[in-house]
């Protein structure tokens, strides 16, 4: 049997279809692209913007044309939140929401044998969603260097714009001793970099009752301290033999702070790069968004990595055009992006979403609003992305090598603080680490000579 995945948006996203690509090829399918001939098309959907929705059901209705008699399983955020809406596009066969991953196979076998004419639907209400659904280790990734693991379910933040918490449940997390033999089994096929991912990974071991006892260290100031959270699980990888590193896919401002980041600067694996999503420089939006934090807080957490660090990598997330968002608001975000200088930003138009607080909120502006306000902000976000690359030149930074890239003659790979960097090398140096000094902007990264 031929199976192929389609999956859209966030890490997690993509670590959830590796585990079930390997649940399937345990079962004896045979993996192909998503544009080839398949008896089964699943795609693991993401609905935190109307456009993943768009996008989703594009691709639901060009499976039937590739193969009329396929199976076609709708799984992930937008089946979990809208399943009627998915359900209704034209030869959609099951319809699987959050924590039904592992059954999927079942399903797939059911829909096969009974050739339904109608999607049979296995979705749960979000607030039934509580138990964190082990999908066992996943034991390769699509790149050879990198590899993402899980450590995290669910948000209870509820920020006003947001539609996870309604797509992904409550917060839970994962076994640590799950965590740390995937990573361990991870780095004997040899990946170098651990990439951890969640829903809000901050929030790690943070619910009621997960952890027994509680953790105490003597921190590198002699005192002792509890740890909690995220610092849980970089501690104990950072303590795994081993010459890799570890990334943090995001960390919540509306979690963590600046005392808490100072805190996981003492991990020497830890890469000197946080997605630490913004959102906005306003402190008026930051309120109506139900971020509880303003951008004092957010600039001391900034400055508190850029002591340790000056060329510490930040990058963010920014949403234009909240309801209500005045032109003084959207300048208050612009200046954020000058002085920060962000090494990248993802700058994302307001979207309504449905079941989140915004949706109700007055003063939805314009579409040509948000466009505009859009393009201003990709363009400044990217001259200070330049400034910060400028002020790496002559810096020496360890990068690890991911491909030779053909096409410029270089090898290809990122530094810890995240930076695509470009070298010159005789001999193949995919997959190790180097120390490079940074020499000048090139593309969408920097030019760099091996030490
Ligand atoms: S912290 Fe806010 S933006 Fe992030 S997933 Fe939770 S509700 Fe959404």
């Amino acid at each position: 049997m031929k199976i192929a995945f389609y999956t859209l948006g966030c890490k997690v996203n993509q670590y959830e279809t590796q585990a079930l690509k390997e649940k399937f090829i345990d079962k004896g399918y045979e993996i192909v692209e998503d544009t080839e001939f398949a008896d089964v098309y699943v795609i693991n959907t993401c609905t935190v913007t109307g456009l993943a929705d768009r996008k989703s059901r594009q691709y639901i209705r060009r499976v039937k044309r590739i193969n009329a008699d396929c199976i076609t399983a709708v799984i992930g955020c937008y089946a979990q939140v809208n399943p009627e809406e998915v359900g209704a596009i034209a030869g959609v066969d099951i319809v699987a929401g959050t924590n039904e991953k592992n059954k999927l196979p079942l399903y797939v076998e059911e829909a096969m044998a009974q050739k339904n004419i109608i999607p049979v639907y296995h979705v749960k209400d979000y607030q039934e969603l509580c138990e964190y659904e082990e999908t066992g280790s996943i034991t390769s990734m699509e790149s050879r260097t990198r590899a993402f693991i899980k450590i995290q379910e669910g948000c209870n933040r509820f920020c006003s714009y947001c539609v996870i918490p309604y797509a992904r449940g409550a917060v839970r997390s994962r076994a640590k001793e799950d965590i740390l033999s995937e990573a361990k089994s991870l780095l004997e096929k040899g990946f170098k970099e651990l990439v951890l991912t969640g829903i809000n990974t901050a929030l790690y071991g943070m619910e009621p009752g997960f952890y027994q006892d509680e953790e105490m260290i003597v921190d590198e100031n002699g005192e002792q301290r509890k740890i909690y959270g995220i610092e849980v699980i970089v501690r104990a990888l950072n303590a795994l033999p081993g010459d890799f590193r570890i990334r943090l896919g995001s960390l919540e401002p509306t979690v963590v702070n600046a005392e808490y980041v100072k805190h996981l600067l003492n991990y020497n694996k830890l890469c000197h790069h946080f997605h630490l999503s913004m959102q906005s420089g306003s402190n008026a939006v930051l309120s109506a968004m139900n971020r509880n934090y303003d951008r004092e807080m957010y600039f001391e957490m900034v400055n508190e990595l850029r002591s340790a660090d000056p060329r510490f990598g930040i990058s963010t997330d920014i949403i234009v055009g909240f309801p209500g968002e005045t032109e003084r608001d959207f300048r208050d975000s612009v200046d954020m992006v000058e002085k920060v200088e962000f090494c990248k930003v993802h700058v994302f138009k307001y979207s309504k979403r449905p079941m989140t607080k915004a949706a109700q909120m007055k003063g939805h502006l314009a579409p040509e609003v948000k466009n505009k306000r859009s393009e201003e902000l990709i363009r400044i976000a990217e001259t200070a992305a330049q400034n910060f690359y400028t002020r790496l030149s002559g810096c020496e930074r360890m990068v690890l090598f991911e491909e030779y890239d053909s096409k410029t003659g270089y090898y290809r790979g990122h530094s810890d603080n995240f930076i695509e960097v470009y070298c010159k090398s005789e001999e193949d140096i995919s997959n190790t680490f180097a120390r490079v000094t940074m020499d000048k902007p090139y593309r969408l990264g920097m030019l760099g000579t091996i030490k």
